[in-house]
Order: structure tokens, then sequence, then C-alpha cells
């Protein structure tokens, strides 16, 4: 789903599919099933953010934000600021109180209380990490130092990789694609700095810019401060920037990871250190802790090759300061002012066009939050998600599935063979609402306030241990790999499932009775629970069973109608031009743009049956249909800066908040119908045009 823009500032290949971590916010008990028909003008959570001086047909997003957004600029700490954030800020000041209220209480050693009080006190006790400097991750730095020869630097990748971070190795527990009940080991790309293959070669103005800023002041500045001379830094950061940019030639390009059997490489371990010989595999698995390893998934072999190659090619010296460097970074957010500034200036504001960092106690917060938040969580929704809640969600769920079934149905390019196998995955898919039903267990964790970094990094380290717990045990399906405070939803192929974090469910500022169907329609069961349902059977999802396996079970004729569609969809998204010459990225962007158009023309189906639909009644002048659009168009609220934008485009398959309201509007014959669309309209398309999947 991804609603917040969270810059991708290390390269983005995790191992568990899941969505991107954005902000935390409330969620109340939203009454999204009352039709109240006497909202004030003042109230509507549609009307008020309108910008009338906008044809609706021309634009929009902007029709129906820019009033919003003309009231509410970028604050300088962000690099972008919508709707996500305005609940986000809400939630925190709450969590805030829970946790200083903990900080406070001085709880038993081990208990949830002690653990976020002392995380948080560790966090703003500045004196403390000054004090300190970079002696909390001396021991890791010695390590590198006593690299002595190859063996060493695989080895010692290995290790820190256990504790957060990523050098050459990406290797980490998740679902057999083609047998979703075994977790086995996968290895994947990575090894870059910057936030994905592009930057190191393109030769654009701005992404050139953010290059040399990298290579020649941020990387040798970051040396520095981890207690290198000069020289000794320039030097280092050449090493750093020549190892990166071969492994980022080996890395595959953002729409090339989208082909879930290109990305399926199993293999025996044997097989594996024939590909890379230069890696000892025994040693990097019991370093990692990974026990009784008989095979893998490699997601790009070519990758490894490369780094096979890199070891043979570069000096124990070249690699000493690499892995330096990826030490220093990945620690750099919780380290002495000096370094976490240097960090702040290239990450937050050469990249994402931020102006300043975020109070302390919110970039702590934060930090708890991505760390411990179930806890957090626990707190949280026994006070703001009820019952009722959860069961009112879960009923919207049944009424898009109803309305899902409908649609493929009636089906005019599927085949019955395949329409009856996508209605047995329909009728398999499994909603996660609102909050888990099982916490997770942080006994493990040991929080004190002697070393903010400290912390963080045996916090990294214990959830690493239960990830790799997982090799050979089955799957839990009732882990969630979200918090319920998360503006966020997602889809897991492998699991079948769909996880909607109760904070999902809520429009801020608005009281739960003045939110209409029509506007809880588009905002909830479009936009959200549609669009997840969507990922099921959009280019990638649609290749994985209703059991979550990677099976062939379409007919190759029905394959060839749905790619004929799907292709269309990315030839409309790469036609959009959003900065300067950055066009949208159609292939890359596929999925997340098909399970948008999905949600929305399952949400028109589904609203359609209320009764709010069917009397037809205006509210402040707006009729169900066009608020059902408005409410939509809500869920994209909010805007970006230009180098957060630019991150987005070359970073993120999910298009622009902006094109993804316009984009699939312009596909869908209700839209027109509803705000009178004519040709000569900027969104207009013509009825061959258009695309119609499900
Ligand atoms: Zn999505």
């Amino acid at each position: 789903m991804l609603k917040i823009i969270i810059l991708a500032i290390q390269n983005p290949d995790s191992m568990i599919h899941f969505s991107k971590k954005t902000i935390y916010t409330v969620a109340t008990t939203a009454a999204l099933a009352l039709c109240a028909f006497s909202i004030k003008p003042t109230n509507d959570p549609v009307f008020k953010n309108l910008d009338k001086s906008v044809k609706p047909g021309d634009d929009f997003f902007m029709y129906a934000n820019g009033g919003w957004i003309k009231r509410n600029p970028i604050p300088p700490a962000y690099s972008s600021w919508g709707i996500g954030n305005e609940v986000g800020e809400e939630i925190k000041i709450r969590l805030k109180k829970i946790t200083e209220d903990a900080m406070a209480a001085n709880a038993p050693v081990g208990t949830a209380s002690q653990k976020i009080g002392d995380f948080y006190y560790s966090g703003l006790d500045t004196v403390t990490i000054e004090k300190a400097g970079i002696k909390p991750i001396q021991p890791l730095l010695s390590m590198i130092d006593d690299i002595k020869d190859i063996n060493d630097v695989v080895h010692v990748s290995a290790y820190l990789n256990t504790y957060g971070t990523r050098g050459i190795i990406g290797a980490g527990v998740g679902q057999d694609a083609k047998n979703s009940s075994k977790n086995i080991v996968q290895l994947r790309q990575g090894g870059i700095g910057l936030p994905n293959r592009d930057y190191y070669f393109r030769t654009d103005a701005r992404t050139t810019r953010i290059r040399d800023e990298y290579h020649n002041k941020h990387v040798p500045a970051m040396l520095v401060l981890s207690g290198w001379d000069m020289p000794a830094a320039t030097k280092g950061a050449e090493s750093v920037f020549k190892i990166e940019k071969y492994l980022a030639e080996n890395n595959r390009k953002l729409e090339d990871n989208r082909d879930p059997y290109r990305n399926y490489n199993k293999m025996t371990v044997a097989k594996l250190a024939a590909l890379t010989p230069e890696i000892n595999w025994t040693d990097v698995f019991a370093t990692m802790e990974m026990k009784g390893v008989d095979s893998v998934i490699v997601a790009q072999p070519e990758y490894y090759t490369a780094v096979n190659t890199a070891l043979k090619t570069y000096t124990v010296d070249d690699w000493k300061a690499y892995l330096r460097w990826k030490l220093i970074s990945s620690n750099a957010a919780y380290l002495n002012k000096a370094i976490e500034d240097e960090n702040f200036r290239f990450t937050g504001t050469v990249i994402g066009g931020r102006k300043e960092q975020l109070p302390r106690w919110k970039r702590v917060l934060d930090n708890e939050n991505s760390i411990m938040g179930e806890i957090l969580g626990q707190l949280f929704v026994k006070e703001y998600f009820s019952l009722q809640a959860k069961e009112r969600y879960t009923k919207m769920v049944e009424a898009m599935r109803a309305a899902y079934r409908e649609h493929i149905e009636k089906l005019d390019w599927m085949s019955p063979a395949t329409k009856k196998k996508a209605l047995v995955k329909l009728n398999a898919v499994h909603p996660k609402v609102g909050y888990p039903d099982k916490w997770k267990n942080y006994s493990t964790l040991v929080i004190d306030r002697s070393s903010y970094v400290g912390n963080v990094i045996r916090a990294r380290h214990s959830a690493y241990l239960i990830s790799v717990a997982k090799l050979g045990k089955p799957v839990d399906h009732q882990e969630w790999g979200m918090t319920p405070q998360t503006y966020n939803a997602s889809y897991s192929p492998s699991n079948n499932e769909i996880t909607l974090p109760a904070a999902q469910f809520i429009i801020p500022g608005v009281k739960d009775a003045d939110v209409d169907d029509a506007v809880a329609y588009g905002y909830a069961a479009a936009s959200t629970i549609g669009h997840e349902i969507t990922h099921g059977f959009d280019d990638q999802g649609r290749q994985f069973d209703a059991k979550g396996n990677l099976r062939a079970w379409w007919t190759p004729q029905d394959s060839a109608k749905f790619t004929k569609r799907a292709n269309m969809l990315a030839d409309q998204f790469s036609s959009y031009v959003v900065l300067d010459s950055l066009h949208v990225n159609g292939k890359a962007t596929l999925g997340e743009n098909i399970a948008d158009l999905g949600g929305i023309v399952i949400g028109i189906t589904a609203f359609k049956k209320t009764e709010q639909y069917k009397q037809g009644k205006s509210i402040n002048g707006l009729t169900p249909m066009q608020r059902f659009f408005l409410g939509y168009a809500l869920g994209w609220l909010g805007h970006i800066r230009n180098e957060a934008l630019a991150n987005q485009i070359l970073t993120d398959v999910h298009a622009p908040g902006s094109l993804r309201v316009n984009g699939p509007f312009s596909d869908v014959p209700e839209f027109y119908a509803a705000f009178h669309i004519k040709p000569g309209d900027k969104m207009y398309l013509a009825p061959d045009k258009r695309v119609k999947i499900w």
C-alpha cells in the first residue's frame, strides 16, 4: 500500500515480502457503516479538502486534495506531508506519554514497561551518547581492523549481518515460494550504499550531484568521524565507491526483480559453493547461526558470482574500508551528534530534501516503535480499536470478497477453467484485521540505560536470531509483519493473506459518525482492502496459487490475455512524466497500479450495494458516487518534496500518490459518469485506451 513516503536509503532487498514501514498512527472506533446525511461542510472529510478552482477532469487529485495542500505546507523536518502524518502526529504524542510514564515508573527489569522506558531514556541521554562517541561500536570496528585475508572479510561481513549491518551477503530466512509451508535460507542482492543501482549510473544532473556528494564528501566525512585521518578516509572512500559500483552493476533493476520465477533459483549448498568458490559457506552459515542448511534459494545468482569476483579483485584494505563504512553508516543515527548530523545531511537533506531533523524525542520514539512496536501496539489498540471496530472491518473485507466474486464470474476474457481456480484463491484469502491475536514476545531482548546504540544493536541481533530460528520450523500464520499502529497494509503471496493494521482505517480530525459509507468505501474498502486483495491477482501475485505456492495455474491463453491488459496499464503509467525528465517506471510499478485499479472497480461494486448509494442523496452538493471517488483520493492526500519524489521514482514500486488517483480513475467508466468527464479534459482517455483487468 505505502501511503507515506519513506526514503529508500539502504538497498531495499529484505527477505520477507512485506510492504514498507511507514509511520504509526492511532485508530479510533470508526463507524464506517453509518449514513450521515447531514454533515457540515467544515466537518466533511472530503468537502473540506477540495480545490474548486481545479477541474475534476483535468487533475482530480488536485481537485480533491488541493485545498488541504494549500493550507498544509510540508514542515521543514519532513520530505513529504499527508494524511498519514496528520494521524501519526496524534498517536506520537500519545505514545510519548506512555513511554515517559514507563521511564518514570522504573519498572522491574525484563518487563515491557522497563524496556520501553529505558530505551527512551538511553536515546534522550545525549550527555552519555556524546561522552561515549564511537566507543560502543569499537569491538565491531576492531574486528574489521583485525581482518587478515579474504576469508576474514567474508566471515566479518556475515557476522556484522547478524547485528544489523548489511555487507556483501544478504542472507535471511523466508518462505520457499514453491513450498509455502517451509522456511528456507534466501540469498538476495545488495552490497551498495546509495538507494539503488541506478544512482551509480544515471547521468542526469540530479543523480550526478547525489553520487558526487556521496563519493567525494559523505563517505570520506563519515570515515573521518569513525577515527581515520583525511588521507586515509579519502583513500577509503575510493575503495568503497569502486566496490559498490561494481556490485551495483550486478544488482538487478527494480522492474527485473518482479519476476518470481527469475528470483527462484533453488540450489544445494554444494552447488552454491561451486558458484562462489571464494566464499566458505560452511563458515558463513555457522557465523550467521543458520543451522542444518542443505539448500538455499538465490534470488539473483549473478550478484553472488560478482561478489566472488570482487573478493578476488579488491585488496583486503579495500574491504576493510568498505566494512568500516557499512558499520558506521548503519549505526550513524544512534551515535554522537557529529556522526548523526553528517548522516542526516546526506540521507535527509541531499536525498530527501528535508530542511531540518525531527526533534530528538520523535526520532527516538520512531526508532523505539520500529524495534519494539508490538509493545506499544498492545497498549494503543486497547485504547483505540474496539472489538466492534475489528468486526466491522472484517465485514467490509467480506463485502469486498463478495463483489470480487461477481467480477471474476463476469470477466469476458478469462476461461471457465481459470475462473474456477481464481475463485478458489479468492475464497482462501486470509484477512488479518486490526491487530494480532498473538503478540510478539520480546523476552530475549535486553534493554538498559547505558548505551543507545548498544540497545539498537542488541535489538537488531535479537530480531535476527528470532528470524533465523524459523529455519526448519513450520510457518507461523499468526505472526504479523507490521504493527497495528502502522498506516499501511500488505499482501503476502506465500500466505495468500492481507494484513490491515488498525491505523489504516482512521480519517484524522473527523468523528466517525461523520464518515459516510461513500467516503468509507472509497477510503478503506477500495484503496486499502480491495487494493490488497488485488495484489493476489496482480502480475506477480497471480502466479501464486490459493496455498501460496508459485505454480502455473492459469491456462496459457488466459495468461496471455492478462499480460496484454497489464502491458496496456504499464504503458499508460510509463507515459506519465513527473519531474524534469523522470518518467514513472510503468513496469516496476505495475503490480501496485493493477492493485489500485482493481481496488477501485471492486470497491464501486461493493459500494453500489449500500443504502447510501441506493438512496442517491447528495451531501454538500456531492453525489454518493462523487463522494466515493473523493474518499479514495483522500487516501492519497499529501504532497512531497522534489528530492524525495525523484528518489521515489527510482527506488519505489509505488507510483506517486497523485498518479495513484489520476492514473486508475482515467480507466474507470463510473468516474467519467460521476464527474462528466469529456474529450478535451486532461484525464480523458478514449474508451479503447482504458484498461480493464478485474
Ligand atoms: Zn500495494
